[in-house]
């Protein structure tokens, strides 16, 4: 019988591997005609004033809807568009759109001042991420200081000596730079304090269990205290309740994002939530 189970279990390993396999096979060769198809776009998600519970910007998230597999999330295509190269190609695409959006929005005048875009390891480390930054400000007419590149602290301290030069060119373009995901990583705080950062971005994880955690509290509070010490602005990704939301204006922190606004949206629906919060 264990002998039964035993080939039963490796069967059914095996097939869920396979499975595994032929999945990401498949992503990888549909993600090669989806740029070219018109099947990716950027939806914006509003960042948001913890005080004011006014909007002052966006984060661009890359959305995939495929004719045969239907909606693909990011956590499901982007790590396969790092493994094999494309997502040079792809994080391209999204820096020059996310300009060219924010450009628009700005030509109407809406009173935005942050469109941010999230850079992958791979795209930072190996592909030259300052020249793509310059094309796409040229090529749209954004001016860099409503510019914003996420990057995680992985990529960051991977090779610190490195990074600190890619965001020394980043910073002289005149562009922002934020640590994504922070918390989840490891810094060391003494390359955090050379590096030339405007914010940290505090991880969903940290965020979703208060006030019902004590131990999310009190990460949240010292992520809070820490950007402090450092001199930089702090945002909390995925507040969804107006308990988080007090909590956060309570112990000082700077802006959120999350569905208590809103989730990521078109650029047209975005314009609509910023023109009635002006009214
Ligand atoms: P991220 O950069 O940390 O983006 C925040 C994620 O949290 C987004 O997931 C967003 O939809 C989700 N989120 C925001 N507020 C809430 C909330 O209140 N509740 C919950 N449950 N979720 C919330 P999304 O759009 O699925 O993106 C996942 C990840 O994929 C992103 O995490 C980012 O790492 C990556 N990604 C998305 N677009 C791009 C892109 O254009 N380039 C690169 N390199 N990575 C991207
Ligand atoms: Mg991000
Ligand atoms: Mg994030
Ligand atoms: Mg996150």
């Amino acid at each position: 019988r264990a002998k039964d189970q035993g080939r039963n279990t490796y069967r059914l390993y095996t097939e869920d591997m396979t499975r595994k396999a032929l999945d990401r096979l498949e992503i990888e060769t549909l993600l090669r005609e989806a740029l070219a198809n018109g099947e990716l776009y950027l939806e914006y998600q509003p960042l948001v004033s913890v005080h004011s519970n006014a909007i002052f910007g966006a984060e661009a998230l890359m959305r995939w809807k495929n004719p045969l597999r239907g909606v693909i999330r990011p956590d499901e295509f982007i790590p396969v568009a790092e493994e094999s190269g494309m997502i040079t190609r792809i994080g391209d695409f999204a820096l020059l759109e996310a300009c060219r959006s924010m450009k628009r929005l700005l030509d109407e005048g809406l009173p935005l001042r942050t469109i941010a875009v999230n850079i992958s390891p791979r795209q930072f480390l190996l592909q030259d991420v300052v020249a793509s930054v310059k094309k796409s400000l040229a090529e749209t007419g954004l001016r860099p200081e409503y510019l914003e590149l996420e990057i995680t602290e992985s990529a960051l301290m991977h090779d610190p000596d490195q990074s600190l030069q890619t965001l020394l060119a980043l910073r002289d373009l005149g562009i922002r730079l934020a640590i994504d995901d922070f918390g989840t990583g490891y810094s060391s705080l003494a390359h955090l304090k050379r590096f030339p950062l405007h914010k940290l971005k505090i991880d969903r994880s940290f965020i979703r269990d208060i006030p019902h955690d004590l131990d999310s509290e009190k990460i949240a509070t010292t992520i809070v205290a820490m950007a402090r010490g450092l001199e930089l602005k702090v945002l909390a990704e995925g507040v969804e309740t107006e308990d988080q939301r007090k909590f956060l204006e309570e112990h000082n922190c700077d802006f959120f994002q999350g569905y208590l606004c809103s989730p990521a949206v078109s650029a047209e629906t975005l314009a609509e939530l910023v023109k009635k919060q002006r009214r």
